[in-house]
C-alpha cells in the first residue's frame, strides 16, 4: 500500500487527487495539508464523506502526523519551491503538479534528492495526450522548425505561459535539426507576437471557459500542420498522477516529464 499524503488538499486539483487516490486500491491517502482548510476534514472537503484525516495547516504537520511514501503537490507557484525542499529533506518522494519551478531550483532540489534518497517527478502535465502531444511535436520539429505555440487556459491561472508550453518549446529547439525561417513581422504594439522561449515563440489565451489546451502549429512550404490537445476537465490528469505515484519510488533523482515515466 502507498501511503500518500496530498498537499493543497483542498483546491481544485487537491481535492481530484483526493478522490483518485482514495479510488485506487493500492494506495492511500495517510494525510492532507491546506492552510485555506485546515482543521477540516479532508473527506468532507472533497464530497467524499468524513475520512477522520484532518487537513494539516503546514507540510510539517502533515508528514509529522502520518507515515508517508509520497507526497503530492498541486498547491501554487509561490510555495512550491519551499515545499518540495521540506520534503525532500526528509527523503521522502514527491509527485510535484505545481508550476513555476525554474532550471536553477529543480536543479537545486535534484542535488538535495541525490543526498537524502527522496525519488522526485515534476511534471509540467499529467494529461496523456498533452504528454504524447509533446513527444509527436518534438518528433515533427525536427523536419519542420518553424513552429509556434498557442497555450490557452482559464483566467484563474497563476502563471503564464504555462509550464507546458515551456515543455514543449524546450523540446522542441533541442530536436530542430535547421534553424527556423527568420520573422520579418516588426511590432506596432508590444507583445502582439507572443514572448519567445528558447527561440520558440509562445502566445498565452486566458479567458473564463477554458480548462487547459494547446495548439502547436508548424509552418512550411506550403503546407501547415496544426496539432492540437484539449483538457476538458480536471479528471483528465488522474490516471497521470496515479501513474506517477505508483512508479516514483522506481525512477531515483528527478524527473521532468511524465513522458520519462512511460515505457
Ligand atoms: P487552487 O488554487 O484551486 O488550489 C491550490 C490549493 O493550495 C489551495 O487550496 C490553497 O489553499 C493551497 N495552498 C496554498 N499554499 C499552500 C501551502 N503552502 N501548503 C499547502 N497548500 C497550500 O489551484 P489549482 O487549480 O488546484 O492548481 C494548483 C497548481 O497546479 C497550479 O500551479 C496549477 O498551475 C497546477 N496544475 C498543474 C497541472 C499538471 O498537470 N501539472 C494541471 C492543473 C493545474
Amino acid at each position: 500500500m502507498i501511503n500518500v499524503l496530498v498537499n493543497g488538499a483542498g483546491g481544485r486539483m487537491g481535492s481530484e487527487v483526493v478522490r483518485a487516490v482514495h479510488a485506487e486500491k493500492d494506495m492511500t491517502v495517510v494525510a492532507a495539508v491546506d492552510p485555506g482548510h485546515a482543521g477540516e476534514d479532508v473527506g468532507q472537503v472533497t464530497g467524499l464523506g468524513n475520512l477522520g484525516i484532518t487537513i494539516a495547516p503546514d507540510l510539517e504537520t502533515g508528514l509529522a502526523n502520518a507515515k508517508v511514501d509520497v507526497v503530492v503537490d498541486f498547491t501554487n507557484p509561490s510555495v512550491i519551491f519551499e515545499n518540495a525542499r521540506k520534503v525532500v529533506s526528509k527523503g521522502v518522494h514527491m509527485v510535484i503538479g505545481t508550476t513555476g519551478l525554474t532550471a536553477e531550483q529543480r536543479e537545486e532540489l535534484s542535488e538535495m534528492a541525490a543526498k537524502t534518497g527522496s525519488h522526485i517527478l515534476i511534471a509540467p502535465n499529467f494529461c496523456m495526450g498533452a504528454v504524447l502531444l509533446m513527444k509527436v511535436s518534438e518528433e515533427i520539429a525536427r523536419y519542420m522548425p518553424d513552429v509556434e505555440i498557442i497555450e490557452l487556459h482559464h483566467n484563474h491561472k497563476y502563471d503564464a505561459p504555462s509550464g507546458t508550453a515551456k515543455l514543449t518549446a524546450e523540446k522542441i529547439a533541442r530536436a530542430r535539426q535547421t534553424a527556423p525561417a527568420e520573422d520579418m513581422t516588426r511590432e506596432s504594439l508590444p507583445g502582439v507576437r507572443g514572448g519567445k522561449y528558447e527561440g520558440v515563440t509562445i502566445h498565452s489565451v486566458r479567458l473564463p471557459g477554458y480548462v487547459a489546451h494547446q495548439e502547436v502549429l508548424f509552418g512550411g512550404y506550403g503546407e501547415t500542420l496544426t496539432l492540437r490537445h484539449d483538457s476538458l476537465n480536471r479528471q483528465s490528469f488522474m490516471p497521470g498522477v496515479i501513474l506517477a505515484v505508483r512508479k516514483v519510488s522506481d525512477h531515483p533523482g528527478l524527473t521532468y516529464g511524465l513522458e520519462n515515466y512511460l515505457e
